[in-house]
């Protein structure tokens, strides 16, 4: 069996895919908004159809029943395809994970005690997972998390310079997010350059409405700009990114503003929006042909930021053999793109314009010929990666079990 049905639970949503690791396509999938409020929502879609509802979802176990009712009503019947699990996305890690874990009861445990390093995203995760066990017991469900692919940070490139006591006992460390994407481009680059893991230096850009990048040397994650949580490093849609920590204490001590306040700030009224009222690539590009000085502003500002740890990781890597971009800015603005690496020929990097140009759908070289370092756009698919980490997991252990049979 190789089909997963992927769940990533947030606080008012429930998001899935039920995944063909060995076709590698998206046999249906769907997503559960607003519940808890009024007026709850489902869209399911499968084979070209998207059917949607709307009714209230009192909690996550009545949105996932209904979404298994959805299955059954309309397709496909997940007791006639066989799910070999159920992966689950968990956002936060910590220093306990650094590879896909089975869900028991204790790991469970370990997944709610990191809580307070990610108190938006882990609790929401933990209810899917129980929701999830709860109506589908008869599979085994995996956990695929976030922060794992960094787990091979070096300690420099890992430990903030603050009091080590401090950071011990509160966990303060950078942990990075969005490895799932990180790890997949960078192996998938690896595949489609016909090239080994272990071959490579890369630099990943992975690029939507948040924003990271990292430095891959031969396949091990050794640089990140996500840090204690994901608000470190890039500019981001709605996020700060790298900012001058004693702005915060500033903004305490003398504009008068709580924590929660601050908090609000620097997750969902920066970054781009924060800049220029607008997170979208499309409509800020728009703004900026014509000649919206704050869109303009936003843009230089976010491109800055970019090219400063692209320079930061050709130091970290010594040598760049693949720069790489991704997710929904990375594979469709050419803009950005081209900017981004614009001017660095003395590196070795160029983008070809002719080969950059438009949104990109499959993998697709963009450097031209010369240069020393490939450029490529790499479609991430985190659902994907999810599933085939569970579906490896559960190989590893069913041969595991037959080798102690035997
Ligand atoms: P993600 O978080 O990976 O889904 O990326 C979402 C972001 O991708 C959006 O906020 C847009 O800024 C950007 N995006 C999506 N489609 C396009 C497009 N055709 N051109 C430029 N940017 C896009």
């Amino acid at each position: 069996m190789s089909t997963v049905l992927v769940i990533n639970s947030g606080s008012s949503s429930i998001k899935y895919q039920l995944v063909d690791t060995v076709g590698g396509e998206a046999l249906a999938s769907g997503i559960v908004e607003r519940i808890g409020e009024a007026a709850g929502s489902i869209k399911h879609s499968f084979a070209g159809t998207t059917t949607s509802r709307t009714d209230p979802i009192a909690d996550h176990g009545v949105g996932l029943r209904a979404v298994l009712d959805l299955f059954r009503e309309l397709g496909p019947d997940l007791q006639e395809v066989g799910i070999a699990a159920v992966g689950h996305r968990v956002v936060h890690g910590g220093s306990v994970f650094d590879g896909p874990a089975i869900v028991t009861d204790e790991v469970i445990a370990q997944i709610d005690a990191l809580s307070p390093l990610a108190p938006l995203h882990n609790p929401p995760n933990i209810t899917g997972i129980r929701v999830a066990r709860e109506l589908l017991p008869d599979v085994p469900h995996v956990v695929v998390f976030d922060t794992a692919f960094f787990r091979t940070l070096p300690e420099a490139a890992a430990t903030y310079a603050i009091d080590a006591e401090v950071a011990r006992e509160h966990g303060i460390r950078r942990y990075g997010f969005h490895g799932t994407s990180h790890q997949f481009v960078s192996q998938q680059v690896a595949q489609i350059l016909g090239r080994r893991p272990q071959d490579l230096n890369q630099i990943v850009l992975h690029l939507g409405n948040g924003a990271s990048a990292s430095a891959v040397r031969g396949g091990v994650a050794v640089e990140t700009s996500m840090g204690l949580t994901p608000l470190e490093g890039l500019v981001m849609g709605t996020r700060s990114g790298d900012i001058d920590p004693a702005v915060l204490i500033h903004l305490q001590r003398n504009a008068g503003m709580s924590v929660d306040e601050i908090d609000d700030l620097l997750n969902r009224r920066s970054g781009l929006k924060g800049l220029s009222g607008e997170n979208d690539f499309r409509t800020l590009h728009d703004l900026v042909a014509a000649g919206d000085a704050e869109a303009s502003l936003a843009l230089d500002v976010y491109l800055h930021r970019l090219r400063k740890y692209i320079g930061a990781y050709f130091a970290v890597l010594g040598r760049v053999d693949v720069v790489v971009f991704t997710a929904g800015v990375g594979e469709n603005d050419d803009i950005v793109r081209a900017r981004a690496l614009a001017d660095l020929e003395s590196l070795g990097i160029a983008v070809d314009l002719e080969k950059n140009e438009g949104r990109i759908r499959e993998p697709r070289v963009i450097s031209p010929e010369w240069a020393t370092t490939t450029v490529m756009v790499v479609p991430t698919n985190e659902e994907l990666a999810i599933a085939q980490q569970a579906v490896d997991l559960i190989g590893v252990v069913d041969d595991a079990a037959d080798l102690g049979h035997a």
